[in-house]
């Protein structure tokens, strides 16, 4: 007999309805813990066409006899809790029994597992729910999964997948997650047959993050003595002083050994670096909470990735405390200069700015220039002709030379260097635009398939509720929803791509460092244009071909100010013949 129980009715409604698979990453999350629960010490990861196509588990933990193997496709059907007090108490990473059915019912979807102590396995295949075959077969001990064509039997939900390189960058994302989460299993993952990492087992976390982000980034993190504070133990490290980046994928914090990203605990950060890091930056850092598991309630939301703490504030001061011990052991990695450069994890390679050669000098934009840029005009008495046309002619005749470093693209024109840095001629695009559509009432929301209700702070909730106005004008749609959360609706267009948790957190934290008031005036539509913008310019990969690389250069030069973002920031750097000829002479 399995170890499998169907919950009992009342308990499965305890467990809050809703649904576990938005996309191919959550399918992965979900399979991935599965095997972490089952003991796994290797665990393979295959997808195709950014999990669309198809997604395989591979582990070699406990497995299923036949009896369990059918079960576990039952809605509720879970190992891993009995009773409802057992919901209070949850160490496993599953619990709620319900993401196999939900994935075996918008898939084909196919189940093969062995238990080591038996002589064979048991292979099922299920087709949109309906399990249509049971087989024995031979496999080695552990579990397969294989979700094939996510959606096929749900065009609508289908149709809410982003790109291929999106869905393939967040599955990737999550199996890092769970990889610095579990040093000691070892990870494979392959994308479309191709090896994106082969992580070894290791009992050192450090070594883990070397593997995956490289020694560079290990030398930019300080140790956080491991401490308790308030019966919270804390380990990990943190960004040494000055160290920031513009976004929060390297923040990852684990409570309990579960990724958690949370206001309640980036926001400590954050506070922590004030007066060390630029506003608009935030330290990376791999932090891990040890709490009583009755501290904080997992079961706020169906994909398990918010929380409830029960103790908000004496969280924050725990993760305040953290950062400032690990800053104890560290000495600032370089020196902070405010208003230098934007993110000093990547200082500019190169600092004179474009002139264009045929145009008047233009080495700096004067105040008033990037003051008109944020309005989102020409300056008045403009001395120089950036015209469509003018530019145009610059951009055909601009030869495409390749992209560096994952973030610059290289062009030729008449014998110079230009440099475009991808994220802040996004960054002035999107401006433009937004700002020409909010002038005239258009507002471009994403409306979500599913509302996602998100546990944030007593003060960010009530923050959202006074200014749900603003908020609705830069296409964000949230409402306070009862102590601490906030139910999201719908998110910018243009920001769409990134988790809706990181889209409030840093528009909330955004609009008010810039003291955002309740009115829709111009100075608040200059403030959501430039918010948005850079929400949306995070994600934005650098564009693959010429074609695309064209595209964003004419794009670029048709902006009214297009040589810096709407805070400042250089878009485009030029190398002339004579920078050249210096950097070459004895
Ligand atoms: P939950 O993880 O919430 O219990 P799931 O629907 O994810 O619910 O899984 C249902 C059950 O199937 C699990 O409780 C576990 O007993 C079994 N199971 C799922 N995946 C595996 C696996 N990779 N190895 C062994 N057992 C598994
Ligand atoms: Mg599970």
């Amino acid at each position: 007999m399995g170890s499998i129980n169907v919950l009992p009715d009342i308990l499965a409604s305890q467990v809050a309805a809703g649904e576990v698979v938005e996309r191919p990453a959550s399918v992965i999350k979900e399979l991935v813990e599965n095997s972490i629960d089952a003991g796994a010490r290797r665990i393979t990861v295959e997808f195709q066409r950014g999990g669309t196509r198809m997604m395989r588990v591979t582990d070699d933990g406990s497995g299923m006899d036949r009896s369990d193997a059918l079960l576990c496709l039952e809605r509720h059907a879970t190992s891993k809790i009995r009773q409802s007090a057992d919901l209070a108490a949850i160490t496993t990473m599953g619990f709620r029994g319900e993401a196999l059915p939900s994935i075996a019912s918008v898939s084909r979807f196919q189940l093969s597992t062995r238990r080591r102590e038996d002589d064979s396995g048991t292979l099922v295949t299920v087709t949109g729910g309906k399990v249509h075959d049971v087989q024995e077969c031979g496999d080695a001990p552990g579990t397969r999964i294989e979700v094939a064509d996510l959606f096929f039997n749900v065009p609508a939900r289908r149709k809410f997948l982003r790109g291929e390189q999106t869905e393939a960058a967040n599955i990737i994302q999550q199996i890092e997650f769970l990889a610095v989460a579990h040093p000691e299993i070892a990870f494979t993952c392959l994308r479309d047959g191709r090896e994106v990492f082969r992580l070894a087992a290791t009992g050192d976390l450090s070594v883990r993050l070397r593997d995956l982000h490289g020694e560079e980034f290990l030398g930019k993190l300080a140790p956080v003595d491991s401490f308790e504070s308030h019966g919270i133990g804390v380990r990990g490290w943190v960004a040494k002083p000055g160290e920031g980046r513009s976004d929060r994928t390297l923040q990852m914090t684990f409570v309990n050994g579960r990724i958690i990203r949370s206001p309640v605990l980036s926001l400590p950060l954050r506070e922590a670096c004030d007066g060390v890091l630029a506003k608009g930056l935030h330290p990376p850092a791999v932090l891990f909470f040890d709490m009583d598991p009755s501290a904080v309630d997992c079961n706020v939301h169906p994909a398990k990735r918010e929380v409830r703490f029960r103790d908000p504030s004496t969280i924050r001061t725990v993760a305040l405390q953290a950062a400032r011990s690990a800053w104890g052991n560290a000495s600032p990695s370089r020196q902070f200069t405010p208003g230098v450069g934007s993110d000093p994890l990547f200082p500019p390679i190169i600092s004179s700015e474009w002139k264009p050669a045929d145009l008047h000098s233009q080495q700096e934009l004067s105040v008033h220039e990037v003051e008109s840029a944020r309005l989102g005009e020409s300056p008045a008495s403009s001395s120089h002709d950036l015209s469509p046309t003018g530019n145009d002619g610059l951009a055909l005749s601009s030869r495409f030379l390749g992209q560096l470093a994952g973030r610059y693209l290289l062009f030729e024109d008449q014998e110079s260097l230009l440099l475009l840095e991808v994220r802040a001629a996004r960054e002035r695009i999107l401006y433009e635009r937004f700002l020409a559509r909010l002038t005239i009432g258009e507002i471009e929301s994403q409306r979500l398939l599913l509302p996602e209700v998100l546990t944030v702070s007593a003060a960010d909730a009530a923050w959202i509720e006074a200014h749900a106005d603003v908020l609705h004008q830069a296409g964000l749609s949230a409402e306070s929803f009862g102590q601490g959360s906030v139910k999201v609706d719908a998110v910018p267009a243009d920001a769409a791509d990134l988790p809706v948790m990181e889209i409030v957190v840093r528009l909330v934290d955004e609009l008010r460092t810039e003291g955002t008031s309740s009115a829709l005036d111009q100075g608040t539509r200059e403030v959501l244009a430039s918010s948005v913008s850079r929400l949306a310019a995070t994600g934005g990969r650098v564009p693959a071909g010429e074609e695309g690389a064209r595209i964003l250069l004419r794009d670029l030069l048709a902006c009214n100010l297009p040589y810096a973002t709407p805070k400042g920031r250089p878009t485009l750097s030029q190398l002339s013949p004579g920078d050249l000829a210096r950097r070459f002479s004895a």
